[in-house]
């Protein structure tokens, strides 16, 4: 047999498997039709954008309100994507609405400062742990990219640390060992997930394995080098897996006794897990801390939080000696707003993130249920309002090596396209999703419902074994 060729009855399978995908997205053209031609006609390459996170085709939508949105068809679909986490109050909440109809009466952007910023910026630093000062930026992208700057100008130092399965966006610095990974687990090289990326930035970051004790040896090994190690208490896009709290307490004081920066990347997790996000939950205290998502109300934000002493190396005016920030559109007012006014509704509820978990709890359960029930291998992920589904692998999930081996990752695609056939909205390959607090636990028991029909036609259709 060739070298790479495959025996006859697993390239049988395999072309099966393929013909049934194809199948599935002439399915979803069919039911979507104007979505499907929306795509097509598109001068964007693959119809969308964010083309990537949606196959076999981007469904393209049209409005939303609550927990629901409305697809170009005219489907109603249960939202459990909420604009990639950023929607925790759902869609059109009245308090975000005004706020920012308030402020578009009053002009949409000026480059000079405005009170929205300040007030924002109370609200957030009132709550985040470490936080005594912050900027405002545009994505969660550029608020790690800053954060990495500040790590490297505190210390003189240049080596950004980050963990397999950790997504901090998209800039050069950071986009390693997401979903791709090499080397033993103990001591993982660094590989970069897109073309583009300069090899040099492979020997400014370092690897560390999630949820091992080897990544404390590495973190101790590199400290003459190492700036700053970035981290999330839960990597939202490996599909909801959580750091044990324990080993967060280890990593937080291996970080204090080698003297690099303990970034805790909030953007996912920032006032969705408790007003304190994950550092407040389990009582870390970051250096700095990166938030983004929520604290936007819907509208573009990234924002970096931290101690007095490194966000006061930021400059504005800065020659080469401070830190250099910058961003035509940082602190726009609407976004200034519309974040004020989610996070004020959100914290004056006073039952809002106990809501949120329990739906949370009751999703994972039941999708745990409705795996079994399919006869489907898989298992749930996830830490309060988010949960991953991940086919083809057994629990308890540690890291990407471990669900890694048997997993199925055509299968969490394709379970997207399927759910969406089914009226729920989700995002795919990283199969992670939200809640918001306008979700009900009857919505919860239909998108449970949902999964159910989905996995069991995607059996039926020899997707799944
Ligand atoms: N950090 C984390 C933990 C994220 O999940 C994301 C995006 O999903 C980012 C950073 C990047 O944020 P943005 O997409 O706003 O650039």
């Amino acid at each position: 047999m060739a070298r790479g060729a495959m025996p006859e009855t697993a390239s049988s399978q395999a072309c099966a498997r393929d013909g049934a995908v194809e199948g599935a997205g002439a399915t979803l053209r069919a039911l979507m039709p104007e979505s499907a031609a929306a795509a097509a006609s598109s001068p964007v390459p693959g119809g969308f954008t964010r083309a990537r996170f949606f196959w076999p085709m981007p469904v393209c939508i049209d409005r939303g309100d609550g927990p629901f949105v409305w697809d170009l068809d005219g489907h109603r679909h249960i939202d459990c994507l909420l604009g990639f986490g950023t929607m925790i109050l759902g869609h059109r909440h009245p308090a975000v609405i005004s706020a920012v109809q308030r402020q578009l009466a009053r002009g949409t952007h000026f480059g000079a400062t405005t009170n929205p910023e300040r007030e924002l910026a109370e609200t957030i630093l009132a709550n985040v742990p470490g936080g005594e000062r912050i900027v405002f930026l545009n994505s969660g992208t550029e608020a790690t990219l800053a954060a990495v700057r500040v790590a490297r100008a505190a210390t003189g130092r240049v080596k950004i640390a980050k963990f397999e399965g950790g997504w901090h966006g998209w800039h050069d610095y950071l986009l390693h060992s997401f979903m791709r990974h090499a080397g033993p687990e103990r001591q993982p090289e660094a590989v970069p997930e897109s073309l583009g990326i300069p090899t040099a930035m492979g020997e400014v970051i370092v690897s560390l394995p999630f949820n091992h004790p080897a990544a404390f040896d590495l973190i101790r090994q590199h400290a003459n080098d190492l700036a700053g190690v970035i981290f999330e208490g839960v990597q939202g896009s490996a599909g909801g897996l959580a750091a044990d709290a324990e080993w967060l307490m280890q990593l937080q004081q291996t970080c204090r006794q080698a003297g690099v920066i303990f970034i805790c990347d909030e953007v996912i997790t920032g006032f969705r897990l408790g007003p304190g996000g994950i550092a407040g939950k389990l009582g870390l205290e970051p250096d700095l801390t990166t938030l983004g998502k929520a604290i936007g109300g819907g509208f573009p934000v990234g924002a970096l939080a931290g101690r007095t002493d490194l966000l006061d190396l930021i400059e504005p005016n800065a020659g080469g000696d401070r830190v250099l920030l910058a961003g035509t559109f940082s602190a726009n007012p609407v976004t200034m707003v519309a974040g004020k006014a989610q996070l004020d509704a959100l914290l004056d509820d006073p039952v809002a993130f106990e809501l949120l978990d329990a739906l949370g709890e009751r999703m994972r359960c039941g999708l745990t249920e409705a795996m079994s029930d399919a006869g489907v291998a898989g298992a749930v992920a996830g830490v309060g309002s988010l949960w991953g589904l991940h086919l083809g692998v057994e629990g308890p999930l540690r890291s990407v090596r471990s669900p890694a081996p048997n997993g199925d990752p055509t299968g969490d695609r394709l379970l997207a396209g399927y759910l969406l056939g089914e009226g729920v909205l989700m995002a795919a390959p990283v199969h992670l999703g939200f809640l918001s607090t306008c979700h009900t636990e009857h919505l919860v028991d239909e998108v449970i419902d949902a999964h159910g029909r989905a996995l069991a036609k995607m059996k039926a259709d020899g997707i799944l074994g």
